[in-house]
């Protein structure tokens, strides 16, 4: 190819080192698209919600057929206690992160499925990483398609720093389609109204925090939180996804809200 047919960016990124930290700053000038702008991001809780069978889910299940014809979603599923317990098994094997990883992204899977079959009659397909391609038509056709929230690292996964436990697992996988996809909102669907400054079901005198930011958060130093630290550290780096809400889906309506755009739970943001 010619090289006065490129771009100054496309000379530049032919000719010099992809460490030269000024022209990786140019890299992020050109204005980034947001593939589905009008698209939600949606996750289930595994062992919030999914775990606890039809009381649970039914009334979820319900809310997201109302919000068909209104909001575009992605849905997409967390693993729960049974990954838990394959983690439990396989470290007990001695088996490596990499390998963990692959059992959790079954068990999402297998969360994945059911809520599938339960919304398959209101033509609602489950998508596999290799067909997110097809996630615009179907999103278009049906108003939501339903994924598995591990991100499809697998043997790949990198190690934690401490332990073996997959550092990156549904809240993150769910996170990281939202920000790609420059989507509208990512609304973590948990059994608890949102981020306190304890684990309220350990601690009864945790506060209620409904807004803070990364930085903010990384000053508490809490002891537990309620996404994946991963989350957090991805958002610090994001492009479009800057500001995430934990809503309890075990009260009826909240989803609804979230989606409307209302402050339901925690807001936690980048800036
Ligand atoms: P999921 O089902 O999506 O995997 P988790 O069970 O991993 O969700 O995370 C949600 C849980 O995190 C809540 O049920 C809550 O008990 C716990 N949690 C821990 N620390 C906090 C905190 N600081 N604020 C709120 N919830 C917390
Ligand atoms: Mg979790």
């Amino acid at each position: 190819m010619q090289n006065d047919l490129l771009t100054e960016l496309g000379r530049s990124l032919l000719g010099s080192s992809l460490d030269d930290e000024r022209l990786m700053t140019q890299t992020g000038e050109p204005p980034a698209v947001q593939i589905l702008p009008e698209a939600n991001v949606i996750k289930i809780g595994g062992q919030s919600i999914i775990d606890r069978g039809r009381v649970a889910l039914f009334p979820l299940i319900e809310e997201i057929v109302e919000n068909l014809g209104s909001h575009k979603m992605i849905i997409g599923t967390g693993a729960g206690t049974r990954a838990r317990h394959a983690y439990s098994v396989a470290l007990d094997l001695g088996l490596p992160t990499g390998v963990l990883s692959v059992l959790g992204t079954f068990v999402s899977m297998q969360n994945a499925r059911m809520l599938n079959y339960l919304l398959a009659k209101h033509g609602i397909p489950f998508i596999e990483p290799a067909q997110f391609a097809q996630l615009p038509h179907y999103l278009a056709e049906r108003g939501a398609v339903i994924f598995f929230g591990m991100p499809p690292y697998v043997y790949w996964h990198a190690n934690p720093s401490v332990g073996r436990i997959p550092p990156n697992r549904t809240d993150t996988g769910c996170y990281l389609v939202s920000e790609v996809l420059g989507a509208r909102s990512m609304i973590f669907v948990k059994d608890e109204r949102g981020l306190y400054t304890a684990d309220p079901k350990k601690d009864r005198n945790a506060k209620f925090i409904p807004a803070i930011t990364v930085a903010e958060l990384e000053q508490l130093d809490l002891q537990d939180v309620v996404v994946e630290r991963s989350v957090l550290e991805l958002m610090q780096n994001a492009t479009h996804q800057r500001t995430i809400q934990v809503i309890n889906g075990l009260e009826r309506g909240n989803l609804t809200r979230a989606l409307n755009g209302e402050h339901v739970g925690t807001i936690i943001s980048a800036d």
